[in-house]
């Protein structure tokens, strides 16, 4: 098996990973804050999350990935002080908060369909449903010392346990997020950050618990800890988000998780480096956004905009720009009209063979702290390379597509994700077959091959496991079957 490399935030190196239960990789990746439609910046952070996912299958691991929706507690400040921007935005849209998350919700599913993100691979757990996941890490966070109370609501004691700031902290003088938030004055440090927020008196908020520390709300950092372990464990394998949190949400997220389960919260540390417009961050707060909707509006496929992060390393800030877009839909067009030229050959699985070299080229890219720039460069040397045969290039691109996600989904054909469109009795057939070929029983895979195949479909075997492909032909008739 290839050996996956990855640069992790943490240890500040390339290292090789192996998932912590054979094959599993527990993935969390902090979503969108629903309050306003996510930007083309938000989207090259789930773009990467997605590409992360599709690399992980392409290599063989079978990934849980989570993706949370923040729907209540995220503050103006992204700190301590401010509005809640959920509320703020019902205020100003006389909206009820939940209208709005789900609103928001279904429209950030939407966007990701729109850029190739098979949304059915995800879990989207929200904040507000996970209420008492979150109070209860509280109080082992208090019961572990590490929480105290003061009339604002319960904090974390940033002090009281050793090793804040595994991500590193940036230097104070240089204006840092911690050093220019607005602080609540009993906070006992500028790094505590809080767990729960009371409502102030007189206040009536639209969402609202009651807890032991009295009514009130979630600390944004509490929840992607509390879902994480709830829904893939106390330890995780990689945690992915944008560069923008890594100061405070995940050392805040890092301190909470292990100081409440004393482990080691998430293996390795992936972040996305920034989407910017002529030099700033894509940002809701700069105002300088674009949606996927703009884009559309402006006549591109969304698609453009996944091969235009595609071509840049995750690790580096990337420039947008309507120069740049143009650029990636024409490559893209170019590659999508050669590729709907390619003859399909249900037979062409035998070109693996001849083409190892090349598969090997993307497997390595793909290892390679995912270098899908190379990828690309390898998916037009197979393009333009006149020696293939055109079922063979044909192949050749959908493989490698298994982790792009840039071709068009009609033109599939040969499929390891037949399960979606096969018919459950041939995908029930296949999964005994697969069964009986690791046995080495293989009679009775023979037996189940003509059954699968009376069904109406070829079985390809491609190493442990196999695919099935419907026959150009159709089903055998009665009296065929008879005779066979
Ligand atoms: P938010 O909805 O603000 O919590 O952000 C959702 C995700 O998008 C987070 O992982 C952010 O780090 C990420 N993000 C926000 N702006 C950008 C940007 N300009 N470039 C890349 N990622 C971003
Ligand atoms: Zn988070």
């Amino acid at each position: 098996m290839q050996l996956i490399k990855i640069y992790d935030t943490k240890t500040k190196k390339i290292r090789a990973i192996t998932p912590l239960t054979a094959r599993r990789m527990l993935i969390y990746t902090c979503g969108p804050t629903l309050y306003q439609q996510a930007h083309i910046g938000n989207m090259r952070a789930y773009v990467f999350a997605d590409t992360l996912n599709r690399s992980m299958r392409h290599l063989g691991m079978k990934p849980k990935h989570v993706i949370n929706f923040t729907d209540v507690g995220h503050l103006t400040d992204d700190a301590d002080a401010g509005e809640d921007k959920v509320e703020k935005q019902a205020a100003k849209e006389c909206e009820t908060a939940k209208t709005i998350t789900t609103r928001l919700g279904k429209l950030f599913i939407q966007d990701l369909k729109k850029l190739n993100i098979r949304t059915g691979r995800y879990k989207f757990p929200r904040a507000t449903q996970h209420i008492r996941e979150q109070i209860q890490l509280i109080q082992q966070l208090e019961k572990k010392g590490y929480a105290y109370s003061i009339k604002d609501g319960v904090y974390f004691n940033t002090q009281a346990y050793k090793g804040y700031g595994a991500l590193g902290l940036p230097a104070e003088e240089e204006g840092n997020t911690h050093a220019r938030i607005e602080q609540i004055a009993e906070k006992k440090h500028p790094h505590d950050f809080a767990l729960w927020k009371r409502t102030p008196e007189g206040v009536t908020r639209q969402q609202e618990w009651d807890s032991p520390w009295g009514r009130g709300f979630p600390g944004w950092h509490i929840e992607c800890s509390a879902m994480a372990i709830k829904l893939l464990g106390k330890t995780i394998d990689i945690h992915t988000g944008g560069a923008d949190h890594i100061a405070v949400h995940h050392n805040n997220e890092i301190a909470q998780s292990e100081g409440a389960t004393g482990e080691i919260f998430a293996n390795v540390w992936m972040h996305v480096a920034f989407l910017t417009i002529k030099g700033e961050k894509i940002s809701k707060s700069l105002n300088n956004v674009y949606t996927i909707d703009d884009l559309e509006q402006r006549g591109y496929d969304p698609v453009a905009l996944r091969y235009l992060f595609l071509q840049a390393s995750y690790r580096t800030p990337l420039s947008f720009s309507f120069a740049a877009l143009d650029s990636a839909q024409t490559a893209l067009n170019r590659l999508r009209k050669e590729y709907a030229t390619l003859p399909f050959s249900p037979f062409s699985y035998i070109s693996k063979q001849h083409n190892q070299e090349y598969r090997r080229k993307i497997n390595i890219s793909i290892a390679n702290d995912l270098n899908t720039a190379k990828v690309l460069a390898t998916v037009w040397d197979i393009a333009n390379n006149s020696t293939l045969k055109p079922a063979e290039k044909r192949d050749l691109l959908y493989y490698a597509d298994r982790t792009l996600g840039i071709l068009p989904k009609k033109n599939k054909k040969i499929s390891n994700e037949s399960e979606t469109t096969v018919p459950e009795e041939v995908q029930k057939l296949l999964n005994e077959r697969n069964v009986a070929r690791k046995d080495k029983n293989y009679k009775i895979a023979d037996t189940l091959r003509k059954e699968i195949y009376n069904l109406g479909y070829d079985t390809v075997d491609t190493g442990d496991t196999s695919t099935v492909i419907k026959h150009p032909v159709k089903k055998t008739t009665n009296k065929q079957k008879q005779k066979s």
